[in-house]
């Protein structure tokens, strides 16, 4: 039978609602949630996902602030620009978007951002904590996965999870979260020696690598869930169109719960943005 579909556009809807009256009851109380996104630079891809998280505030009720710096921007001009945000009380959530032009220390740039503020969940405060199981701004596209994990009922306790990548942004704190909800988690890379022996003892897969359908159905556990959070744009000899690092057409005959790409796990990741910037404004008006 082939797997069931974990549709991220129908549980995003779902959610950004719920927000939507969120972010009114805090309104209601006189606090508007207000996200601020900072782009260096002229990235196409950055673009648009900047005027996506615009677009998505707006549409939840919420307020945003947009600045732009040409790519030629002295890294001090964006600090002092962080430092406000940092600053400003009616701000709750401040995000800079990455990649940033080669003068900049992203590391620097992100350590910049008050905790308190930092939505994307980057700041090394945040990291900590949550690697303490005492999570306060979970990185967004990890905590997507989570929610669509507890939409389609999977419980973690006991379950083999293999995450495959090992970033900052996805892999490594995927595989905090799964520990602490009592998954056994293996981490595997570009250097894990058999990745196949790994993912086929899966029960949950969660593939965040950046390689175009290099998880094929024979690499899939009977019964497993998989997670696809890859997004890989095919060559145009091939179609040009989106795809994940999971070939779905083989693993949906195999899986018992699966992620499409598109409408999986890329809807989730500006829900839980909205999330983080309604919580980080709930919190400063409790
Ligand atoms: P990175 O490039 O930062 O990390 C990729 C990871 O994959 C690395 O840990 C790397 O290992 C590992 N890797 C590379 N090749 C292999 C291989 N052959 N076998 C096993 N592991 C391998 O990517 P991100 O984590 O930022 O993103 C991963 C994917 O997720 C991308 O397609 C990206 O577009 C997508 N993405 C989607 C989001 C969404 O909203 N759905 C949000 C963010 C990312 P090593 O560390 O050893 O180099």
């Amino acid at each position: 039978m082939p797997a069931r579909i974990l549709d991220g556009n129908a549980l995003s809807a779902q959610l950004r609602g719920q927000l939507a009256e969120r972010a009114q009851a805090l309104k209601n109380r006189g606090v508007t949630p207000c996200l601020a996104v900072i782009l260096v630079g002229e990235d196409p891809a950055s673009q648009v996902y900047v005027r996506n998280k615009v677009a998505a505030c707006e549409k939840a009720g919420m307020r945003s602030i947009k600045d732009v710096y040409p790519s030629d921007v002295a890294p001090a001009e964006v600090l002092a620009r962080i430092a406000e945000l940092n600053a400003d009380p009616a701000v709750h959530g401040i995000l800079v978007q990455l990649p940033l032009p080669r003068q900049f220390d992203s590391e620097a740039i992100l350590a910049a951002i008050s905790s308190d503020k930092d939505v994307d969940g980057f700041h090394a405060d945040n990291v900590g904590a949550l690697a303490q199981g005492n999570p306060r701004f979970i990185p967004c596209t990890p905590y997507g996965v989570m929610k669509m994990l507890e939409a389609g009922g999977v419980s973690l306790k006991g379950v083999e999870a293999v995450v495959v990548g090992r970033s900052n942004i996805v892999g490594k704190p995927m595989a905090l979260l799964l520990l602490a909800q009592g998954a056994t988690v293996t981490v595997c890379h570009s250097q894990t020696r058999d990745l196949a022996f790994h993912t086929r003892r899966a029960d949950v897969l969660v593939a965040a690598v950046g390689r175009p359908r290099m998880i094929t159905g024979d690499m899939i556990k009977p019964g497993a869930v998989v997670i696809d959070v890859g997004i890989n744009r095919l060559p145009p000899e091939q179609g040009g169109k989106l795809c994940g690092d999971v070939d779905f057409e083989s693993a949906k005959e195999v899986a018992s719960l699966i992620t499409p790409v598109p409408g999986g796990v890329g809807p989730m990741t500006i829900t839980m943005l909205l999330t983080n910037t309604i919580e980080s404004a709930e919190r400063a008006a409790a």
